[in-house]
């Protein structure tokens, strides 16, 4: 009958960071179904995303054989999402030779250019074995520290600031400690689109007597469980964090005990918040004094008070300095180190914490090691048994740009292995990105889709999805946690930690994990060593017998730390850094001609660059066209109608979608999700980097919007 399954597997879902455990029902060899299971981040909850997006990996536009680009066609970007019409571009060929080419050409330019003429691209949806393995033959293999991934684009400058400030990147305390909070801020995130399950959990508080400030430009679905919601102008962050800052201490509500005895650096924060009262700072940040300085208070006095963020905050040229000033609002009202409290950058991808935490960056070993520490540097060159670059590599939009540069260039990127991203949707200035991609002399991509990056690729691997592999996955919760292969790869498609063995070999490494899965089980205990910091009390016999274990473990009976920094912070000095941020512009600002804000983001039902729910049968039947939100009043004034297409322009490029209307999109703002590819908003946003986390301005830049 209809309601028959075969099996039931025990996984985790492949969308976002909360990290919910699932069971896949699998019948016919085909997965039916999913239901949520009884995970310790989701209690048996699942999103629309988790429950409905399964069948992308039964969909005909599966990768099945290798693909070799026929030659002489040029690289352009029109993809053929039709398998029938791959044959105008790829030819099909055999494992054997598709793994030749894509390493031999690599190693031929790594030995004609030296070893920074590659890079490598590895990916926060693939498991922490992969991540790994990847880094580890750039580093071993390449030769360079040329490795990094999507959270460049994501945390990369949350995780500067609190390196910096509190010593370690991951979060203080877990999404359900928040039933501890006697308030939460939840500052630019929408975590009913983007971390849903999570969002119940905050409105399960609300419901109990949590407050819940939200700090955002636009005003998104949670605000309606929120006690204040504070709607600043967008790019104004440090204005008004400063401004609460300022308020605390001038208001005698500073944690004096705390800051004296765990805080280092509070006379030139005391200094840098001077001039930021909340009545000078009102007309910058769009907020009354008074409503600042009562969340200033209600955070301060709070007996537990907690800040979740998301993208709205990191994804700025100033967004290292945003999150500083989230550490200094913690820190001065003795917020952290205890339950209810903390510090919680909310992860996008199913695993950008672990990918992170496996050394998939370019200046850090696995677990944060710098690459220019001299001991750092000496205990992986033994651990790994050869000579390793000192010099911290290149990040994904310099790499982009590397790959551009003139033929002179000492460092310029001539060859990528890209293994499950696709920078060709998901970076800034899309035309530059795409335009880098094609002028590679090789590149390699791994992945289960005809990505738009894999459209501009010499060599195609085809891999395999997340319910077609073992390994583990880190949630934002630092929760470690084992998905289960739950059914078999289509046609010829090759496991991913299968795929970068045969390519290490292939450059000249003598790799074995022997063991099932690709031995992945093999690959996990090496990297317990290289991170054994954090989860040496973690064996994989472990992770077998109970799915999810939270880190820092440290030995087989430690239950895993839920709450860090309780008596010291893992600075050099064992105390909090505070660091006082000044106010930098977004750094193309709206003009006559680009008068409108871009604001990109998800949505709830499509994830990403939207290569997987874009192939869910119900997530896109919810959400099927590309859309830009606008209020209702610049709908008017534009003279438009919801529903009508319009385009919009940016310097650098336009696309044409459909106008909705969201009042809770601020006047002279806009908002689109990045999911659509035939309406890719990167085309639109600026690749603008901070310059301590390198991560692109995605959430401002200046647009024309017009009726076609
Ligand atoms: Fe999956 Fe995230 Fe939804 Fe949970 S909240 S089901 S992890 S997408």
């Amino acid at each position: 009958g209809s309601q028959r399954v075969d099996r039931e597997v025990a996984s985790v879902c492949p969308f976002c960071g909360v990290g919910c455990l699932v069971t896949y029902k699998v019948r016919d060899g085909k997965l039916v179904a999913v239901d949520g299971r009884d995970g310790p981040a989701n209690g048996s909850r699942l999103c629309v995303k988790g429950r409905f997006g399964f069948d992308y990996a039964h969909h005909p536009h599966r990768l099945t054989k290798p693909l070799i680009r026929k030659s002489g066609v040029a690289k352009d970007g029109n993809v053929r999402r039709d398998p029938a019409r791959w044959s105008e571009v790829f030819r099909e060929a055999s494992w054997d030779e598709a793994l030749d080419f894509a390493a031999g050409k690599l190693r031929t330019l790594r030995d004609g250019h030296g070893p920074k003429a590659l890079a490598g691209f590895g990916s926060a949806k693939g498991t922490n074995e992969e991540a790994y393995l990847f880094q580890k033959l750039v580093r071993t293999g390449f030769g360079s520290n040329n490795v990094d991934h999507c959270t460049r684009l994501c945390h990369a400058s949350s995780v500067a600031a609190l390196l910096e400030g509190v010593g370690s990147g991951a979060v203080s305390n877990q999404v359900n400690d928040i039933q501890h909070s006697e308030l939460i801020i939840v500052i630019g995130s929408n975590p009913t689109s983007n971390h849903p399950v999570a969002a119940t959990w905050m409105k399960n508080a609300a419901r109990t007597g949590t407050k819940i400030v939200v700090a955002d430009p636009r005003a998104t679905e949670i605000s309606r469980h929120a006690w204040r919601t504070l709607q600043f102008k967008a790019d104004s962050d440090v204005a008004l964090l400063n401004a609460m800052i300022h308020t605390i201490i001038q208001e005698g509500l500073a944690n004096e005990e705390f800051i004296a005895q765990r805080a280092s650096n509070y006379e030139a924060l005391r200094e840098g918040v001077a001039r930021f009262s909340p009545e000078a700072m009102e007309g910058v940040c769009g907020i009354p004094a008074a409503t600042i300085r009562e969340v200033a208070r209600a955070f301060a006095t709070a007996r537990s008070a907690m800040i979740l963020w998301g993208m709205g905050v990191s994804q700025h040229v100033h967004g290292t300095d945003n999150a500083r000033c989230l550490i200094a609002l913690c820190a001065v009202a003795g917020q952290i180190g205890k339950p209810g409290s903390g510090l919680h950058p909310l992860r996008g991808q199913n695993n950008v914490q672990g990918a992170s935490d496996a050394g998939l960056i370019p200046m850090m070993f696995p677990n944060y090691q710098r690459v220019d520490n001299h001991d750092a540097h000496a205990w992986f060159e033994q651990f790994w048994g050869t000579r390793l670059d000192a010099q911290p590599g290149y990040t994904v939009v310099e790499i982009m740009h590397k790959a551009l540069a003139p033929q002179g260039d000492p460092h310029k990127v001539r060859g990528m292995y890209i293994a499950g991203e696709n920078p060709a949707m998901s970076d800034p200035d899309l035309n530059h990105a795409r335009a880098a991609l094609a002028a590679l002399e090789h590149l390699v991509v791994q992945d289960i889709f005809m990505t738009e990056t894999a459209w501009l690729a010499d060599v195609v691997l085809p891999a395999t999805a997340w319910p077609e592999k073992t390994g583990t996955v880190t949630n934002t919760d630092r929760m470690l946690q084992l998905g289960r292969r739950a059914i078999a790869a289509p046609g010829e498609a090759k496991p991913d930690l299968w795929l970068i063995q045969q390519m290490a070999r292939r450059m000249g490494l003598a790799w074995n994990y022997p063991g099932p899965d690709a031995g992945v089980a093999a690959v996990y205990e090496e990297m317990r060593q290289a991170q054994h910091a954090a989860i040496g009390g973690i064996s994989w016999e472990r992770l077998e017998r109970e799915g999810s274990v939270t880190y820092p473990c440290l030995g087989e009976d430690d239950p895993g730390q839920p709450i860090v920094f309780v008596d010291r912070f893992p600075t050099p000095d064992g105390r909090v850094k505070l660091v006082p941020a000044g106010l930098v512009p977004a750094d193309e600002q709206t003009d006559a001609a680009f008068p409108f804000v871009l604001i990109t983001g998800r949505q709830l039902e499509h994830w990403h660059t939207g290569s997987m729910t874009r192939r869910s049968a119900v997530l896109d039947a919810i959400e099927p066209v590309a859309t830009a939100c606008l209020c209702g009043a610049d709908i008017e004034a534009l003279g438009l109608a919801p529903g009508q297409p319009i385009r919009v322009r940016s310097r650098r490029g336009e696309v044409e979608l459909q106008v909705r209307r969201d009042d809770g999109t601020a006047p002279g703002s806009v908002f689109i999700p990045f999911a659509y590819a035939e309406a890719a908003a990167n085309l639109l946003t600026n690749a603008a980097l901070d310059p301590f986390g390198k991560i692109p301005e995605f959430k401002y830049c200046a647009v024309a919007i017009e009726g076609v």
